[in-house]
């Protein structure tokens, strides 16, 4: 967004709460941390000398290789000047007199703008539950979305893993190589593939370099913003040896591919239980220990209703004779002693725990900063049960703030980059057409916004995703409003309509 604006001649200034760039990435820093996008895939689009010059060296690229590479994009754009570090933002209000926005920074400094764009990560705002007894608990504690630069040694520990959702999954196998015990305390199972990580070879990242641009494109117009290939025919009709065949190379190719073998396994409950049952007999055949493969295959909503997990020996790791699952629906977490953990039926002396308990997504980061927009409105007020924007990208009561990835936008229901790029030239866009106009402020007219909720929380209702109580649908989060949050209408569709949006003179908003 700085690299767009400052390229049209915007003064624009970052201010970014960490003491380094990367986000995500440069927060993540747990054992195991990789994209479960390919790399290749996974990365900036915007400049062709870029994507030509850096090399990808994995399938799926570890945390440290991806922040070299954001910490490069940083540099070969002559970025940082522009960005403050370690300046959290904490608030910001709108004066409706003269269309500024007074930002207020972490040291109790304000700065003033036209416009306000909040590029804060919809998993960005780490969350650890609150459990009795935890401030009273001796041992180390870590949330792998805040991980400590220097890392964690936790060889010879006895160590407890808290949730088994994306992280925990990537994280889990390392620990249990490294600590002399790990307990894996499990809510709800996953459903995990193989992500048949390798290096890239040579010919496969010259193959597609030499065709990136239209590579590009095609996952700019794809339902998920990835070159996956999904297939346009239902399991419901499909003859049981295609969908064994479908399913089978599904795993052997690895990834979340799987997904797309055939065009209903998101909107049919039946055909979604073909893949979850061919899923689960791939977890029995690993796991050794009947009782855990029981608790691992014991997920009660369809597949892709929560986020599919890529892993690594994740499965294989339950059969370690240093790991022990614990099912949290059977034995729930009482509370935490000084020595560890205790559930209803045992308690789990442990050295360190750690949280790979998630984030407060999509809304987190962006209502952390306590926003006033017109007429003094909060947006927390206003978002109280549950956000409310116009195509993601803004809120009535609120001129000239733009959300990157916000609610109501595909977001974390594709490769975020593409969806990333995509708002950035929006907004870009959109900030240049009211300067040629000389107009002050904009804003999504009511109508329009509430059109827009409508259409998000439809489109979420004719598919399978309401029947799984995920952080797609705040369920994470204690009190948090249960609204499906990301657009599930796919990635080019939402492209085409910002488009029309555009092309109609920015239909739906009131510019003034
Ligand atoms: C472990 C992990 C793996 C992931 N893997 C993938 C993947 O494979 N594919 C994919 O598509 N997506 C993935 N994601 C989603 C990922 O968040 C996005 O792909 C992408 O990194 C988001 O970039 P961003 O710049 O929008 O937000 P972030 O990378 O989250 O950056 C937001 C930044 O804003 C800062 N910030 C927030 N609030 C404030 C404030 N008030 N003041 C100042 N600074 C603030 C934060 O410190 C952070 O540095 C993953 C997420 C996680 C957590």
């Amino acid at each position: 967004m700085l690299y767009r604006l400052r390229n049209a001649d915007f003064t624009v200034r970052v201010f970014e709460a960490g003491d380094g760039v990367g986000g995500t990435w440069y927060w993540n820093r747990y054992p195991g941390a990789r994209c479960d996008v390919e790399s290749m895939e996974y990365s900036y689009s915007f400049s062709e000398e870029l994507q030509q010059e850096w090399e990808w060296t994995e399938r799926y690229a570890t945390q440290p290789e991806i922040l070299r590479y954001l910490n490069h994009v940083a540099d070969r754009f002559d970025l940082r000047p522009d960005i403050q570090l370690q300046t959290p933002v904490v608030c910001a209000d709108y004066d409706e007199g003269s269309a500024l926005w007074t930002v207020g920074l972490g040291d109790g400094s304000t700065v003033t703008a036209r416009f306000v764009i909040m590029a804060t990560g919809c998993l960005s705002q780490a969350r650890v539950p609150s459990f009795p007894g935890l401030e009273a608990y001796r041992g180390r504690t870590y949330h792998t979305g805040d991980w400590p630069a220097d890392g964690v040694d936790v060889s010879g520990l006895r160590v407890g893993i808290i949730g088994t959702g994306s992280s925990g999954v990537q994280v889990i196998p390392l620990v249990a190589q490294e600590a002399a015990a790990t307990v894996v305390f499990q809510r709800t199972p996953n459903f995990t593939m193989p992500a048949r990580n390798a290096p890239l070879t040579v010919e496969k990242i010259a193959a597609i370099k030499a065709d990136y641009a239209k590579l590009r494109e095609q996952a700019r117009w794809s339902g998920n913003g990835t070159l996956r290939v999904n297939y346009d025919e239902p399991a419901a009709t499909a003859p049981p040896e295609l969908i064994q065949q479908r399913y089978e190379a599904g795993w052997a190719f690895g990834g979340n591919d799987i997904v797309g073998s055939f065009n209903d396994l998101t909107t049919e409950q039946m055909s979604n239980d073909t893949l979850a049952g061919f899923l689960r007999g791939k977890i029995r055949q690993i796991v050794r220990d009947s009782q855990t493969s029981q608790t691992l295959t014991a997920q009660d909503y369809p597949v892709g209703a929560k986020r599919m997990c890529l892993g690594t020996d994740y499965y294989e790791t339950f059969n370690r004779e240093n790991v022990r699952l614990v099912d949290l629906r059977g034995e729930p977490i009482k509370d935490f002693t000084p020595q560890g953990i205790r559930t209803s039926a045992a308690e789990y002396p442990l050295e360190a725990v750690i949280f790979a308990t998630g984030f407060d997504a999509m809304t987190g980061a962006i209502l952390r900063v306590d926003i006033h927009g017109r007429g003094g409105r909060s947006l927390r007020d206003d978002w109280a049960g549950g956000p409310h924007t116009y195509l993601g990208l803004a809120s009535a009561g609120f001129p000239n703030l733009f959300f990157i990835t916000g609610p109501g936008s595909p977001s974390v229901l594709s490769n975020v980059v593409v969806s990333i790029e995509q708002h950035v030239e929006w907004i870009g866009e959109h900030i240049e057409y009211l300067r040629k106009r000389d107009l002050a402020s904009t804003e999504p007219e009511v109508e329009a916004q509430e059109q827009w909720v409508a259409h998000v929380n439809d489109t979420a209702a004719r598919t399978l995703m309401m029947k799984a109580a995920s952080w797609y649908l705040g369920a994470n989060v204690p009190g948090k409003p249960r609204v499906f949050m990301p657009y599930l209408g796919g990635v080019g569709n939402y492209r085409r309509i910002c488009d029309e949006v555009t092309a109609a003179d920015y239909r739906g908003f009131a510019t003034g």
